[in-house]
């Protein structure tokens, strides 16, 4: 049988991928997004540090710093288009010493530089201006009221949405394995025996990209993993900064940083150590000690007793520690998009464009669609909301007024949602809403999640996992001694 051809087929739906997607999903091309995973936004892109970089800490003539700085305007615009949460709080790197200061200085030229708007040298009493709780130690610093954060999750899932909206097909649970050309045409065959055929193909596939690259017979390189671990405090942490805090930065890392999320929360992190197993983000002891004690340095009421929870990511690095996007010179109509480590969530809408020229410059022709819709509906939210507010929510739509997960106030409506828009595993529903990010941690929303999954999918309780393949949640013994309720609106 023939398989479905496309124009251009994306391998990898992290924050490049969607974003590649979404840029191309403008013109009147037939797209199909593959990801490997039972979601999009499941490998790198959901484990980072959600930050929008300022465009000072790479130089000028690398890839990431041109990439980084034309990313990092782009935000605004998206977030009016999108929804997802940002906020544009601005960064600070904090000196603790004269040396440091030199560091300091050369940001500072480095980011003029780079094109990066509103830098300022401070000395000591403006940076404690600025962040009244840092430690008192501090010589002075740099500010970057260009830096931003975002929920990296939320922004890969309504990039994805909208390409969707917009004619692209996404194929989860598609595990590129093998790749043969015919004629003019690429055929990615799935691990489990599907197959796509495309007359072009991005390989955007993170910590893979080596493997991938191979399987088209194209470049050679290695992607080397660099593990990053973090750390979340609870909401209302004595910590929580107005700014992005950065220490002044290592040779190879830009030091374990004190990040007040978007969402209200505190993270301090991460780490940057070379690993020998991609697969294996587990954290360590040895490394939390580390991290709290830098951490602390920066923002001395960083305290232990207010973690949640941690969680690593593995940077898809390459020796030449920059980006690598280029047409495949062995096999052509193959774009590589490789060694996307940081700043990759800052230049990913970049990254969407930069590809687009690619493509073209390999010979796929771009028309503009008479009716590209860029935006998205807005989600509507509990959390922060007036009682007023939430009133009027709840007078639309009862289910709003069902609180699924009290430590972060999501309704009912919210996870429905978060189903109908094909988020079926657990934390395909927790990135999308946050159920379960909470001090709790999901301890006493995951089972009322299930039973509302199970009432609007048909599927059983033993069905549903949290990360798709193995990773069941429900077992027959349990699920037969769980309490009765439906989860849903009583
Ligand atoms: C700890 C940490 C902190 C960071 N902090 C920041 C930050 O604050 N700001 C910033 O700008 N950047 C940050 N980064 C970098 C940023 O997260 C990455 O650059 C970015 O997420 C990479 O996105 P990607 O789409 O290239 O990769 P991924 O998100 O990994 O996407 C690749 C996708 O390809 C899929 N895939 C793999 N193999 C196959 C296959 N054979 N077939 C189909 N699909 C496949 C994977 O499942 C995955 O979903 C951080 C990174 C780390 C690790």
């Amino acid at each position: 049988m023939d398989k479905p051809l496309f124009d251009v087929a994306i391998i990898g739906a992290g924050v490049c991928g969607a974003a590649i997607a979404r840029t191309l999903s403008a013109y009147r091309l037939d797209i199909v997004l593959l990801e490997k995973e039972a979601d999009v936004a499941f490998g790198v892109s959901k484990a980072n540090s959600g930050i929008i970089h300022g465009g000072f800490h790479h130089p000028a003539a690398s890839l990431k710093a041109k990439l980084e700085i034309q990313g990092n305007l782009m935000f605004e615009k998206l977030h009016y288009e999108l929804g997802f949460p940002f906020k544009r709080v601005g960064i600070l790197v904090v000196a603790f010493s004269e040396e440091e200061m030199k560091t300091v200085t050369h940001l500072f030229t480095q980011g003029e530089r780079n094109g990066a708007a509103g830098l300022e040298l401070c000395g000591a009493e403006r940076i404690r201006a600025l962040e009244p709780k840092i430690n008192h130690d501090a010589v002075g610093g740099l500010y970057a009221p260009g830096g931003g954060i975002i929920e990296p999750y939320r922004f890969v899932f309504s990039l994805v949405e909208c390409a969707v909206n917009n004619g692209c097909v996404l194929k989860t649970g598609f595990d590129v394995a093998a790749v043969r050309k015919r004629g003019e045409h690429f055929i990615l065959t799935a691990r489990g025996g599907e197959a796509v055929s495309a007359r072009f193909a991005v390989n955007a596939v993170g910590l893979h990209a080596d493997a991938v690259s191979a399987m088209f017979d194209a470049e050679r390189f290695t992607i080397i993993p660099r593990i990053g671990e973090e750390y979340l405090l609870d909401r209302g942490a004595e910590a929580f900064p107005r700014h992005v805090l950065f220490p002044v930065p290592a040779k190879n890392s830009k030091g374990i940083l004190v990040i007040p999320t978007v969402e209200g929360t505190t993270m301090v992190g991460p780490t940057a150590v070379e690993a020998g197993d991609k697969e294996d983000v587990s954290t360590s002891a040895a490394n939390l000690d580390a991290v709290f004690t830098h951490a602390k340095h920066l923002m001395p009421s960083v305290s232990r007793r207010d973690i949640i929870t941690s969680f690593a990511g593995m940077r898809p690095a390459l020796a030449t520690g920059d980006f690598h996007l280029a047409v495949s010179e062995k096999s052509p109509r193959l774009v590589q998009v490789a060694g996307i480590q940081s700043p990759g969530l800052t230049a990913s809408p970049a990254i969407g464009e930069y590809v687009k020229e690619l493509l073209k410059s390999c010979g796929c022709s771009l028309t503009e669609k008479a009716h590209f819709n860029p935006a998205l509906t807005k989600i509507e939210t509990m959390r922060e909301r007036t009682p007023e507010a939430m009133d009027r929510l709840i007078a639309n739509d009862r289910r709003f007024g069902n609180i699924v997960c009290r430590c972060e106030t999501v309704s009912e409506a919210q996870i429905v949602e978060a189903i109908r828009k094909g988020h079926t595993t657990l934390d395909g529903i927790k990135f999308y809403t946050r159920s379960g990010m909470g001090r709790c941690q999901g301890g006493f929303c995951t089972y009322k999640i299930l039973k509302i999954l199970a009432r609007e999918t048909g599927g059983k309780m033993t069905e549903f996992t949290k990360r798709g393949n193995e990773s069941f949640i429900v077992t027959d013994t349990l699920s037969a001694a769980a309490p009765g309720g439906d989860g849903g609106t009583p």
